[in-house]
């Protein structure tokens, strides 16, 4: 287990091997509901303002048992203190996010799809629109994740990046002969001070090359995942 904040009222972390990710989100329900996100690759981040079906508001969500299941979102931020955010990982990017001002916190699942629609960009919006957050309060954590070491792409989705980012070529990383690799984490990290976020910590750990530390779809054709969470401690 990794965790992440330990110096703020929050418990946050990634799981690591040999824990299946969703079997840990289960015994997290023991203390707290749990906001489950859908993940389909986009950009949409969703509001949670109250743990039942209309808590999301924009978003269709559920429930089932204690948990608030919230689709089209593969991002959502909170100010509700004992709710745990979460996410689901086989190499995508978790993006973390704290508002120790404002007492907020915000979490993001960036695959390739979803840093190139700038996920990390409106998490950190829809955290300003909603709790009037000051990006330079902000702290935020990216990652584990698949390293540029790993992230081996064709060259459409290179182009699409720098087609979207001109600065992204700076992240992608052309192998004369092979195909390009692209440093999804430097992007990220890349969007987040685009909207003023001055402190960023990236993880150096590989989903896809720490085998002993991670499950990877990518690596293994892995199934289980790893389980991103946060949750605002009660006072
Ligand atoms: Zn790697």
């Amino acid at each position: 287990m990794i965790r992440l904040f330990e110096d703020l009222p929050v418990d946050a972390g990634f799981t690591c091997k040999p824990l299946d990710g969703k079997v840990y989100r289960d015994g997290l329900l023991e203390t707290s509901p749990v906001v489950r996100l859908s993940l389909v690759h986009g950009c949409a981040v969703a509001v949670i303002r109250s743990v039942d079906p209309a808590g999301a508001p924009g978003f269709r969500a559920d429930m089932d048992e204690d948990y608030l299941d919230v689709y089209d979102a593969d991002g959502a931020v909170t100010d509700l203190p004992g709710v745990y955010l979460s996410t689901t990982h086989g190499d995508c990017i978790p993006i973390w996010v704290c508002d120790p001002v404002r007492g907020a916190v915000g979490l993001a699942h960036a695959g390739w799809r979803g840093t190139l629609s700038g996920i990390a960009g409106n998490l950190v919006r829809t955290m300003i629109r909603a709790y009037g957050s000051d990006p330079a309060d902000l702290r935020a954590v990216i990652g584990p994740g698949i390293g540029a070491c790993c992230f081996e792409v064709g060259p459409d989705v290179a182009e699409a990046f720098t087609d979207r980012y001109p600065w992204a070529e700076a992240y992608v990383y052309a192998h004369p002969g092979a195909r390009p690799h692209v440093d999804i984490k430097g992007i990220n990290a890349e969007l987040l001070v685009l909207e003023g976020v001055t402190q960023i910590g990236i993880s150096p750990h590989c989903t896809c090359c720490e085998e002993d530390l991670f499950w990877s779809h990518r690596r293994s054709g892995d199934t289980t995942r790893m389980l991103a969470f946060i949750e605002k401690r009660k006072a």
